[in-house]
């Protein structure tokens, strides 16, 4: 079964033939990394992001990368432009780091992500960092997106505690394309973040209102370093989809054609 791994972070130096080893000991066949994390400067942003592009580049079938911007530097949306359309990378990644999704001071930046077609990831969810950032990450502020619909977008971590939330932008986004799966816009990232007592049942309610093929898997490890995370959560992920019954096309579908979908890899 094809597995494709939406959600890896990449904090440091590493070789694409290590990523490949790595990813290949827990059969995974494509692995999407996020370029590192910059809070403040544009400039640091674009060498983070010249370090993924590379790595990408040196095995494209199994390597993609998302870079990470934070859309309120000076210069941002220019540098997205040069990722998705010079850089080889198949998205972008995004935390609302005090502001939110709906702010006019965005507007530009959104509008620029809609000409570019662009795919992003977005962190929903109560967040371990960015000092208190989490209230920023509430996946109902994303609802803004509906004005820019030819942007895509995946809410990570189903958005823990805001599951049902993360569940009723989904409808939200729905209804906003007239019920056509082609203009839906949102997907849900199954990264974790909810906690033992609620997993079983936040992955059936997303499965049962939104369909396996909104959804998909992702593990958050991150490399340098041997992607045993990676593995475990791959295995409890696996456990979870037979103790819900679903069938292996279901099955294939979150585990890889959903990421494939939402962000082809680039030839
Ligand atoms: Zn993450």
């Amino acid at each position: 079964m094809r597995i494709v791994d939406c959600h890896v972070h990449l904090n440091g130096e590493v070789s694409a033939a290590d990523v490949v080893k790595a990813a290949d000991a827990n059969g995974v066949e494509r692995v999407i990394l996020i370029s590192k994390p910059e809070r403040v400067s544009t400039r640091q942003t674009r060498d983070n992001m010249l370090y993924a592009s590379k790595l990408a580049a040196a095995a494209r079938d199994r390597i993609s990368a998302l870079a990470w911007i934070n859309p309120t530097l000076p210069g941002a949306a220019e540098l997205a432009a040069e990722a998705l359309e010079s850089l080889g990378f198949v998205g972008i990644k995004i935390i609302p780091d005090h502001w939110y999704a709906y702010e006019e001071r965005l507007e530009p930046f959104w509008e620029r992500m809609n000409s570019l077609h662009a795919s992003i990831l977005f962190h929903t969810g109560i967040l371990y960092g960015n000092d208190d950032g989490s209230r920023f990450c509430q996946p109902l502020y994303l609802e803004k997106l509906l004005h820019y619909p030819r942007i895509r977008f995946a809410m990570a971590h189903i958005s823990w505690p805001w599951c049902e939330e993360c569940l009723a932008v989904m409808g939200r986004m729905r209804a906003a394309a007239n019920y056509d799966p082609k203009g839906w816009q949102s997907y849900v990232d199954l990264t974790p973040g909810t906690p033992k007592h609620i997993r079983k049942q936040a992955v059936a309610n997303a499965i049962a209102f939104c369909g396996v093929e909104r959804i998909m898997f992702g593990s958050d490890s991150t490399l340098p370093g041997t992607l045993t995370y990676q593995k475990q959560i791959l295995g409890s992920d696996l456990q979870l989809f037979d103790s819900l019954r679903l069938t292996a096309a279901q099955k294939e579908r979150i585990l890889s054609g959903t990421a494939d979908e939402l962000f082809p890899a680039k030839r």
